[in-house]
């Protein structure tokens, strides 16, 4: 347990059972330099407790370099509670987990992850007031919709340069909540939108309502196009479809597009600017930390709309350093929470 929290540099530890209700529960919050320690709950079963152990500590640190990134006051967090194959009463079982976050008096704030709802934070909410993303919070899907797109004309700045999307062809994988929110956004700005999804439904919908262009899913990755978005799942950026990539940048929503670091350099090898996800999927985090804090919507646009300017920093050093955009956000990360 040590050498894992030692190897991603956590803070704490915390770890909750409740024979009552079923929760096996863990919190791992990375850093709380910044702030008290924000990130979603995942409900999934684990092979082990070392796998539960292992997801949460990486997804933690990840948080921590999440949120540094995105200049929040926020430190970095994260839940899992292990999914049993059945459950008696999945509300009381997210109540224990209400009580156990609040037996930490703030220094973890949740969300919804893989697994969990709107409504499972419901549940959460009526035990503890560090909870976010509730019912009545609200989707933040069109807010990483918003930051993804300035993301998007910063790196069109950088590789094409200019920030005019007008006519560019961008090729937009998925179109589920981020996805979708996003291509309106193109489509407004004039963009040449080459769409897929795996449901027929969404593509239509964009084929009829954003004028967008069908493309086979196997193909749309490797498209000629000015940028690629990957707003799917993630792990889509191989070494093999790196080599057949035909776009000046790739810029999506997806979270850990890279399928191994080195893909990084793959890209860099091959002139093709890479945002780093979790710089510019950041907007969620915005959204919900910010609403947490209490600020108001013109507030929380106009942080969002930072993350442009972010990337472009990221990728001034990347271009004097030559060193890779994921690389350099790291490094910024690091420095920003060790100092
Ligand atoms: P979603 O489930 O609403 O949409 C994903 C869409 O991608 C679905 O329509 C699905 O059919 C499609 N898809 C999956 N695999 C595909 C493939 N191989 N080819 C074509 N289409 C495919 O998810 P979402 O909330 O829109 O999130 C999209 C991505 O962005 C995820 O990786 C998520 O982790 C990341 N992300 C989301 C948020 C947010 O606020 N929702 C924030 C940060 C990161």
């Amino acid at each position: 347990m040590f050498d894992i929290m030692e190897a991603t540099r956590l803070e704490s530890l915390h770890l909750a059972q409740d024979p009552a209700t079923g929760l096996k529960a863990i919190i791992a919050i990375h850093s709380s330099r910044l702030g008290p320690a924000l990130g979603g709950c995942r409900y999934l079963p684990y092979a082990d407790d070392d796998a539960a152990l292992r997801d949460v500590a990486r997804l933690a640190q990840g948080m921590s370099y999440k949120a540094a990134l995105a200049g929040l006051r926020q430190g970095g967090g994260k839940a899992v509670i292990v999914r049993a194959p059945h459950v008696d009463n999945r509300g009381a079982l997210f109540e224990a987990f209400g009580r156990f976050i609040d037996s930490l008096g703030g220094a973890y704030v949740t969300a919804v992850d893989s697994g969990t709802s709107s409504t499972d934070m419901d549940c959460i909410a009526q035990h503890t007031r560090h909870v976010t993303s509730t019912t009545s919070g609200g989707d933040p899907s069109p807010h990483t919709a918003m930051g993804v797109f300035a993301g998007i004309r910063a790196s069109a700045q950088a590789r094409l340069g200019s920030d005019d999307l007008e006519g560019l062809r961008i090729a937009v994988q998925g179109l589920g909540h981020v996805g979708y929110a996003l291509a309106e956004q193109l489509a407004a700005a004039g963009a040449e939108l080459l769409v897929s999804d795996l449901d027929t439904g969404k593509v239509q919908l964009a084929v009829e309502q954003l004028g967008a262009q069908p493309i086979a899913n196997e193909a749309l990755l490797t498209t000629p196009c000015d940028i690629l978005a990957p707003c799917g799942l993630g792990g889509v950026l191989t070494s093999q479809i790196v080599a057949q990539l035909r776009c000046a940048a790739v810029a999506g929503a997806a979270n850990n597009q890279l399928a191994h670091p080195d893909v990084a350099d793959e890209l860099e090898a091959r002139g093709i600017l890479y945002a780093p996800d979790y710089v510019i999927n950041s907007g969620g985090l915005i959204f919900v930390s910010l609403q947490h804090q209490g600020e108001d919507l013109p507030a929380i646009t106009a942080h969002l709309a930072q993350i442009g300017n972010r990337l472009t920093e990221v990728y001034a050093h990347a271009q004097a350093e030559h060193r890779s955009p994921a690389r350099v956000a790291d490094l910024i990360a690091e420095r920003i929470l060790y100092g």
